[in-house]
């Protein structure tokens, strides 16, 4: 009698945790009719946001880019990428017509934790040091001609009001970053200031975001890219809008009557999106409570504690890993997207990559093929809906600019730059983002609309840039 009450108890768990995970998967739902939905919503805040400032959650700063990469840029140009865990700087040879990049050089330095929430002046000194460090290795042949100063594109991955080309003012941090005292300033000014201090002679020629050093990046080897979207630890879009269309925009129109727009669509958000308490109570636990609502259930600096919420809850409220409460899983943010990607991918028979990440991370040992297969499930119910939002963000763009249907029979490509790890290295998430953006399209159009993964495209996307900015430009190398 006693083993047939342990085995009704244990199983009336059971039914618990999988009460737990049904719930969660029905609120996560994204069917396609919610996914157009969640396009137009985002097509609706695209033209409020392009109306007036402050018009919208999505902010569609202006970038001052109004002319891509020609792949007639020469020169040697560096950039200078940060926004994530790490920071590049990269030295790039411009061939001019015809020959493309001659010569590509980059380092990368994984930032401290420290710096991300300090001052702005230890930061920015933290960067200028290892810019410096970095064009110290200047090779034989490959340095600026005689004379003239070295120029740089500063990808920098935060929401920037930009005052020109080459400006701009931090509206906000996003993503592990918080530092107080620099919202607010010129970034170039901030980075420059620390160039000065050192005695590096460097002039920042262009400022963009990596969404808009992506697009020129992929522009430069695709002239049919009209966007660039980064699915990394943040997430967000940038792409070629009508000057026209544009009404906030007071200034010249530009020659080329385009205006690359940086959407910040991290922060997009709408009734329409599939949200639960966990995301609720991530958010609220963040260190932007309210903001960044799309980010965070798209993109990689949060899936994985999604997947660690609701197994804290299945352990709390079901036992679902025995009669305690694994320690670990109460800790923010220890479950890391990889981890996930990890497990999600496990192909071996009895899931012994699921068992070990359990075991590694959040030491938890003894789980069954039963629980661990919960879990593969349940990474996959996360990264599904991240990747479902982001294919119908990229349908709300191409609805935006008409290219969603077959205007006259004409056939016009579009094709989108994808970057950042999340894409690159999260297969299940790039495949269902792929067969989800086919789907909203329809088999027709699908034909005309492609991705490619602009590797690294937003280093030397900002280093082109530089070179179409440059100070230099029609004046003969003496
Ligand atoms: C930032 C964007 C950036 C994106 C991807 C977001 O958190 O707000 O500016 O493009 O992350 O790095
Ligand atoms: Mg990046």
């Amino acid at each position: 009698a006693l083993v047939v009450r342990h085995r009704m108890r244990s199983s009336g768990k059971w039914a618990r945790a999988m009460a737990i995970v049904k719930e969660f998967e029905e609120k996560c739902g994204t069917p396609v009719g919610k996914l157009r939905q969640v396009a137009d919503a985002m097509t609706v805040e695209m033209h409020a946001g392009l109306a007036s400032e402050g018009g919208s959650k999505l902010k569609m700063l202006i970038s001052y880019v109004d002319n891509l990469p020609t792949g007639n840029e020469k020169g040697l140009f560096y950039a200078l990428d940060l926004g994530g865990t790490n920071f590049r700087v990269l030295r790039v040879q411009l061939g001019g017509p015809g020959k493309h990049i001659i010569h590509q050089e980059f380092d990368e330095v994984a930032i401290p934790q420290h710096l991300m929430t300090g001052s702005s002046d230890e930061l920015f000194d933290f960067i200028a040091a290892a810019l410096a460090k970095f064009v110290a290795t200047e090779s034989e042949g490959f340095h600026p001609a005689p004379g003239r100063q070295r120029e740089l594109g500063f990808t920098f991955s935060f929401p920037v009001r930009q005052l020109s080309i080459s400006s701009g003012t931090l509206i906000k941090w996003t993503k592990g970053f918080n530092i107080e005292d620099a919202v607010g300033e010129d970034v170039v000014g901030e980075l420059t200031k620390a160039m000065e201090k050192i005695g590096l002679d460097m002039r920042v020629s262009a400022l963009v975001n990596d969404t808009i050093g992506t697009l020129a990046g992929g522009r430069y080897c695709n002239q049919d890219v009209i966007a660039g979207v980064i699915l990394g630890t943040g997430t967000n879009a940038a792409y070629v809008e009508r000057a026209h269309a544009i009404p906030k925009w007071h200034g010249l129109l530009p020659k080329s009557g385009e205006m690359v727009i940086n959407m910040e669509w991290g922060n997009f958000r709408s009734s329409h999106l599939p949200l639960t308490e966990y995301d609720q109570a991530l958010d609220d636990e963040s260190l932007n409570p309210g903001e960044q609502i799309f980010e965070k259930i798209i993109s990689g600096m949060y899936l994985g504690d999604i997947v660690r919420r609701v197994l804290c809850r299945m352990a709390e409220e079901a036992a679902f890993f025995g009669d305690t409460v694994p320690p670990k899983l109460r800790i923010p943010l220890i479950l890391r997207t990889p981890d996930m990607s990890a497990m999600h991918h496990d192909k071996s028979s009895d899931l012994r990559v699921v068992g070990s990440k359990l075991k590694d991370v959040l030491e938890i040992s003894n789980t069954s093929l039963k629980m661990r297969k919960v879990i593969v499930e349940l990474c996959d119910i996360v990264a599904s809906r991240g990747a479902r939002l982001s294919a119908a963000g990229i349908f709300g763009i191409l609805k935006k600019l008409g290219r969603d249907t077959i205007r006259d029979g004409e056939k016009q490509k579009s094709v989108i730059g994808i970057d950042g790890g999340l894409y690159e290295h999260y297969t299940e998430f790039r495949t269902c983002l792929e067969s989800t953006l086919k789907e909203l399209l329809g088999e027709e159009v699908a034909e005309n609309v492609s991705i490619e993964h602009s590797n690294d495209g937003s280093g030397a996307g900002a280093a082109l840039l530089a070179a179409s900015h440059s100070q230099y430009l029609g004046v003969e190398e003496s």
